[in-house]
């Protein structure tokens, strides 16, 4: 059995209150990095359970407990893409997994859901995220969703529900999954054994998210890097920095504030003579400042300021890291005649 959170309780004796009814998809919905998944296989993982507990959660001794931990209940399917399976370790090495749940994997669900239950309950289908649905995926699930089979759950997750079809939430009963307050978060953050409460804000608040930051260290070997490559732009090989952030598993968001911090020192530099994070590198700065051209200084700010946004869980960080780079790379190239 996975965790429940202290900040669930309440959604969890809401979610348990639908047991004696339960709709035909429930549709999980809120912040990244906050424990929606978690909650959703607890979810799973009870509604399967013979002799759930009072409180409702899974017993964790039956025998479809048992298979559940072992990933095998033959009545629950996990659909997500070929990247996040490979995350946690279960994709096939080789070729590069896919980013998106695609019309396959749904399709494969026909002979499941058709099957009466293995174990004469329920059948649970967890959609994770959702918005990983591409748009054949997403309407094969229509189909499935319309015409409902009896005795089957469908537990949709995601953190961008206005990038679904309407027509796949108005299916959905939806249970908005709220953030915990920042005091929740530290309370359980300091119980992890994480000591750096700024790393909640890094985190966006996102308490799960601030605990991969705390246990991913500072990796100031590779800010060193970066920040040596980002002195000579015309030097720059984006594609093997962009490797080495991958393979020490540097969080993008880091590597992202590392880039703004640079930029905003650029900017600094060019309208205000002031340098605020790098002032050692002063000279490079001021030599990049002077020909680095207006418009571009902006719009990579622009772009990284949106990258911030969606880097929490990017399915590629190389590829992100290497289009960052990139950006960064002619931004400083373009020469101020050149741009019209
Ligand atoms: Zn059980």
């Amino acid at each position: 059995m996975r965790e429940l959170y202290p900040w669930q309780q309440e959604v969890w004796q809401r979610l348990n209150g639908l047991r004696a009814r339960l709709p035909h998809a429930l549709l999980l919905k809120g912040a990244q990095g906050i424990g929606k998944f978690d909650l959703a296989m607890n979810l799973a993982q009870s509604v399967l359970c013979e002799q759930p507990r009072a409180d409702g959660m899974a017993c964790d001794t039956c025998p479809s407990c048992h298979w559940f931990g072992q990933e095998s209940h033959p009545d629950f399917r996990l659909l997500q893409s070929e990247a996040l399976a490979a995350e946690d370790g279960v994709g096939e090495g080789g070729k590069k997994p896919a980013r998106q749940i695609i019309v396959d994997q749904v399709r494969a669900l026909s002979d499941f859901s058709n099957l009466s239950s293995h174990r004469g309950g329920y059948r649970v289908v967890l959609v994770h995220p959702a918005e990983s649905m591409n748009a054949n995926a997403a309407n094969a699930l229509l189909k499935t969703l319309e015409e409902p089979p009896g005795q089957m759950l469908f537990i949709l997750v995601t953190h961008k529900p206005q990038h679904l079809l309407p027509t796949i939430l108005s299916r959905c009963h939806g249970i908005a999954v709220a953030m915990p307050s920042a005091q929740a978060s530290l309370d359980w953050l300091q119980q992890q054994g994480v000591t750096d409460a700024s790393v909640l804000a890094q985190a966006g608040f996102a308490p799960l998210l601030a605990r991969k930051l705390a246990e991913q260290g500072d990796a100031s070997e590779e800010h060193e890097l970066v920040i040596q490559a980002l002195r000579r732009p015309e030097e720059m090989d984006e594609f093997a920095l962009a490797d080495r952030l991958k393979s020490k598993r540097v969080e993008p968001a880091k590597v992202i504030q590392w880039l703004q911090q640079w930029c905003y020192d650029l900017a600094g530099a060019k309208f205000a003579q002031k340098i605020r994070y790098y002032s050692q590198y002063s000279d490079s700065i001021n030599k990049l400042a002077a020909s680095s051209p207006v418009f571009e200084l902006l719009q990579l700010h622009r772009d990284l300021s949106v990258a911030k946004r969606e880097a929490y869980h990017p399915l590629e960080p190389k590829l992100l890291f290497e289009s960052l780079f990139a950006s960064y790379r002619q931004a400083l190239r373009s020469r101020p005649e050149k741009s019209v």
